[in-house]
């Protein structure tokens, strides 16, 4: 079978592969019909993924039919349409025995760790197989997966209804993260550089949009909470700037939600944290989110058909790896279709 595979950095290649076979009674064979490509797949590609190992095959969004499935395999069927979980954990550590294998010790995610799912066909285990009850457009059987990152954000700041949300960044995460906080019944106010993302995120349900480089966030934050002060503030920039700023913009009892991968420090003053009491949560990945991501695709409260930029044959990698590379302002999300 065919699959795309980073030989090192900078080196993308379609290569011929086996097709997977059953050896588990626990593993489930997908033909893949689509695939998200990810910031963290350029990081892969480009070597600045730090977390990478060459050569691997890519892909840790995607989703499809269930080919065949082994012996063992009680929650799907050959025929069923879904998403795959490509978080991969030990089972036995401390984080896994306390229900958050998404951080375990020896965590593995499909598509950086271990070979991914950019490919004709991959094997899951039946675990991490997740079910869409309704018949859904093949083309974005593979987009759950960074709204699950979105859902996760979510838990880890505890967002209910009527609750005021910061998104700062509307890029894919934090797009993926309002729409969730919408279906959660918050109201959100998101923030960017970039006026196309803005719109963007205005016409997918955020409440409102601030042009940072124009507009002062302070005075529109006070607006938007009638002068209380942001309680959740989700910060999808990810510098060591903007995690000082949410420090600092957070009101009393606030919750801060860190999502950068990168070893930067930033200048943080503990009073801060102390006297206001602030909650700040790292969110990484997925733990167990994916159901009701498919519950939000099939009640139309998250869409993924809006999140998708454009569809390539997975063919065309490079072309879609060029798009987002020379267009980062007009991706959201690029899909690779393999059927
Ligand atoms: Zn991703
Ligand atoms: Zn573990």
């Amino acid at each position: 079978m065919k699959a795309i595979q980073v030989i090192e950095p900078f080196r993308v290649e379609i290569v011929d592969v086996p097709k997977p076979e059953i050896t588990n009674p626990d593993d489930v064979i997908i033909r893949v019909t689509s695939g998200g490509i990810c910031g963290s797949d350029i990081g892969i590609y480009n070597g600045t993924n730090s977390l990478a190992t060459y050569p691997r095959l890519i892909g840790h969004e995607f989703g499809g039919i269930v080919e065949s499935i082994g012996s063992a395999v009680t929650n799907t069927a050959p025929g069923d349409q879904v998403a795959a979980d490509p978080v991969i954990s030990c089972g036995h550590c401390y984080a896994c025995r306390i229900g958050r294998h998404n951080v375990c010790r020896d965590l593995e995610v499909m598509g950086v760790h271990r070979d991914g799912g950019f490919a004709e066909y991959v094997k899951v285990p039946a675990a991490n197989i997740h079910l869409y009850h309704k018949k859904f457009d093949e083309s974005l059987l593979g987009l759950a997966e960074p709204y699950t990152i979105g859902v996760e954000i979510n838990q880890r700041a505890q967002i209910q209804a009527d609750d005021r949300v910061l998104i700062m960044g509307a890029g894919p995460i934090g797009i993926c993260a309002m729409q969730v906080a919408k279906r959660n019944g918050a109201k959100v106010i998101m923030t960017d550089l970039v006026k196309e993302r803005l719109y963007k995120a205005k016409e997918m349900g955020a409440d409102e949009i601030v042009s940072v480089s124009e507009e002062n966030l302070e005075e529109r934050l006070d607006r938007f909470t009638e002068g209380e002060g942001i309680p959740v503030i989700v910060d999808t920039v990810c510098i060591p700037s903007s995690f000082e700023q949410a420090v600092k913009l957070a009101c009393p009892a606030g919750r801060i939600v860190c999502l950068g991968l990168k070893n930067q420090p930033s200048s943080i003053c503990m009073a801060d944290i102390t006297k206001k009491e602030l909650t700040i949560v790292g969110s990484r990945l997925n733990n167990h989110c994916f159901d009701e991501v498919i519950a939000g695709f099939e009640d139309g409260s998250l869409t993924p058909q809006k999140l998708m930029t454009k569809a390539y044959n997975y063919k065309d990698i490079m072309d879609a790896l060029t798009m987002i590379t020379e267009h980062p302002k007009d991706v959201l999300k690029l899909v690779l279709k393999f059927n």
